[in-house]
C-alpha cells in the first residue's frame, strides 16, 4: 500500500486506505505495508485508521534508521493485533555517497542500532537494503547479518531502481542464503522495481531460489514504473505451483475485485492487455482458439475466469430491482458502501435505469465508484444550462444545493465543459484548477454511459472526482462538483 500510494498523481484518504486494507486483509495478505509514520502526520493517522480495521494481516509501517521515525512507526501501530516495524536503510555506493553521505562502517552502525531499537518497540522487524542490486555484496552480506544479529526477523534484498537481471537477481537470493550470518533464523524477502519490466519475474526467480517473502502491489503500482504486480506473482505461484514449490494463502477468487476497487480508488484504468487481470486477458478472439475452448477451456487457457473472481456481464438489474439488489451486487463488485452512498447510489441507478435500457455490471460499477468518492456535507448538482457551438463563446448556468439552499450562477469558457466549470468555481468560491479530464464510455453502444474522471487541484491538495452519465457534459459536471466537494470538505 505504502508503495502503491507513490504511483505518480495517486494520492489517497485516510478512508480510502481502510477501505484497501480491508480489501487486501480479507484477500488473504500476510502484511500490509500501511505508510511511512515518519513522513507526516497524515501518513502516521492513516496508519492508525488502517491498524483499527484489519483482522488478520499484520499491519507494518516504514522507517528511516532515523529514531524519530521508529518511534512514530511504533507509535503509529499501537492498535494494530499484529504489528511490524520495517526499517531501511541505502546500501550502494552511489546512495551512500550522494544521498546519505556516510561512510560504508556508519551505514552499517546506522543499521543495527535501528534494528536494535525497533526490537525494542516491536517484536516483528524487518529490514531493507535499499538499493541492494547496486551494493558491493560483500558489504550487503555483512549488513544484512548484523540486522539479524540486532533483531530483525525478516530481511529484504530491494531492488530499488529496477536494475538487476532476471537470473542475476536470483543469484543474489542464492548468495545471501549462502553467505549471511543467521539467515537461518530469518525469513528472505525481495522487493522489485518494474523500471526494465522484470519486477513479476525477479520475484518469482527469488522464490525459487529461496526467497519466502514476497513485496508487491496489485495491479503492479508504485513510484514510476511500479512494482511487481501481487496477481501476477501469486497466479505464478499457483498455477507453476510444482516449479516453484510453494504456494500462498491468497484468495485468489477475490483478485479481480481487490483490483478494481484499488484502481477505482486510485483513478487509473488497467490497462486491457495486462497479465492476469486485464480486461482482454480472457477475450479469445481466433476462430482456432474458439473452436479449442468450446471443447476445452484447457486449451488455450491456464486460468478460468472463476478462479480470479472475474464476473461474468450479465444484465442483472433494472428499473424495478430494489436497493438489496443493488447491495449485493456491490458486494459482489468489491465494495462496500455505506447507507447514505448506497442510497445515493441507488437514485442514480433509478435515473439511470429510466434513461437506459440495460444496466450492465459495467455501469453499475460506475455509478458505485461515483458515489464512493461523495462527502456528506457538500454541493450537489441540481440544473445546468449551456449555450455553446463552434462559432460563439460557451457560456453556462450552473446551480448547486448545499444543505438545502440553491445558488445559481452564470459564467463563460473556452467550451461547455470549462464554461461549468467556471460557473461551480464562482458558486462554490473555491480556487479550484483542473489537472486533468478523462472521459471513456463504459459500455459499447449509442447509449453508453460515459464516466469522467477529473483530476482538480486547490493549492498542493490534489482530489480526484468521478461522474457518470449518458450527457458527456452532466457526466463532467458531477465528476468537477465531486472533486471540489473532496478538496472543500474532506480535511485532508
Ligand atoms: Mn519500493
Amino acid at each position: 500500500m505504502r508503495d502503491g500510494e507513490q504511483t505518480p498523481g495517486v494520492s489517497f484518504h485516510a478512508e480510502e486506505k481502510a477501505d484497501i486494507a480491508k480489501a487486501l486483509d480479507k484477500l488473504g495478505v500476510d502484511i500490509i505495508e500501511a505508510g511511512f509514520a515518519g513522513a507526516s502526520a497524515g501518513d502516521s493517522n492513516a496508519i492508525r485508521t488502517v491498524s483499527r480495521v484489519v483482522q488478520n494481516a499484520a499491519v507494518c509501517s516504514l522507517a528511516r534508521c532515523v529514531e524519530t521515525d521508529i518511534r512514530a512507526a511504533a507509535d503509529a501501530l499501537r492498535d494494530a493485533k499484529r504489528q511490524r516495524i520495517h526499517v531501511f536503510i541505502a546500501t550502494s555506493p552511489i546512495h551512500r555517497e550522494n544521498k546519505l553521505n556516510m561512510t560504508p562502517e556508519q551505514v552499517l552502525e546506522a543499521a543495527a542500532r535501528s534494528v536494535r531499537l525497533a526490537a525494542q518497540l516491536c517484536d516483528d522487524v524487518e529490514f531493507s537494503c535499499e538499493d541492494a542490486t547496486r551494493t558491493e555484496p560483500a558489504f550487503l552480506f555483512s549488513v544484512l547479518g548484523a540486522a539479524i544479529e540486532a533483531g530483525a526477523r525478516t530481511v529484504t534484498l530491494a531492488d530499488t531502481v529496477g536494475y538487476a537481471a532476471v537470473n542475476e537477481f536470483g543469484h543474489l537470493v542464492t548468495e545471501t542464503l549462502r553467505h549471511v550470518q543467521g539467515i537461518d533464523k530469518a525469513v528472505l524477502s525481495v522487493h522489485c522495481h518494474n523500471d526494465l519490466g522484470l519486477a513479476t519475474a525477479a520475484s518469482l526467480e527469488g522464490v525459487r531460489r529461496g526467497a519466502r517473502q514476497v513485496e508487491c502491489v496489485i495491479n503492479g503500482m508504485g513510484e514510476r514504473a511500479g512494482n511487481a504486480a501481487l496477481e501476477e506473482v501469486i497466479m505464478g505461484l499457483r498455477v507453476r505451483g510444482a516449479y516453484y514449490g510453494c504456494d500462498t494463502g491468497i484468495k485468489t477468487e477475490r483478485l479481480y475485485k481487490t483490483s478494481r476497487l484499488i484502481a477505482g480508488h486510485a483513478g487509473l484504468d488497467i490497462p486491457p492487455g495486462k497479465a492476469v487481470l486485464g480486461q482482454n486477458a480472457f477475450v479469445h478472439q481466433s476462430g482456432i482458439h474458439q473452436h479449442g475452448m468450446l471443447a476445452n477451456s484447457q486449451t488455450y487457457a491456464i486460468m478460468q475466469p472463476a478462479d480470479l473472481g472475474v464476473p461474468e456481464h450479465s444484465l442483472i438489474l433494472n428499473k424495478l430491482s430494489g436497493r438489496h439488489a443493488l447491495r449485493d451486487r456491490a458486494e459482489q463488485l468489491g465494495l462496500e458502501l455505506s447507507d447514505s452512498a448506497l442510497k445515493a447510489a441507488f437514485d442514480r441507478f433509478k435515473e439511470l435505469a429510466d434513461r437506459k435500457k440495460d444496466v450492465t455490471d459495467r455501469d453499475i460499477m460506475a455509478i458505485l465508484r461515483e458515489q464512493q468518492h461523495m462527502t456528506r456535507s457538500s454541493y450537489k448538482l441540481v440544473s445546468f444550462q449551456i449555450f455553446s457551438g463552434n462559432k460563439m463563446t460557451a457560456t453556462a448556468t450552473v446551480c448547486l444545493e448545499k444543505e438545502g439552499e440553491r445558488v445559481t450562477r452564470a459564467a463563460w469558457g473556452s467550451g461547455p465543459v470549462d464554461a461549468c466549470y467556471n460557473a461551480v468555481n464562482l458558486i462554490t468560491g473555491a480556487d479550484c484548477v483542473l489537472e486533468s479530464f478523462s472521459l471513456k464510455a463504459v459500455t459499447e453502444g449509442q447509449d453508453a454511459l460515459g464516466e469522467v474522471t477529473a483530476r482538480v487541484r486547490s493549492g498542493d491538495a490534489v482530489m480526484l472526482g468521478r461522474g457518470v452519465s449518458t450527457d458527456i457534459i452532466e457526466a463532467s459536471c458531477y465528476a468537477y462538483v465531486n472533486a471540489v466537494n473532496r478538496l472543500l470538505f474532506s480535511g485532508q
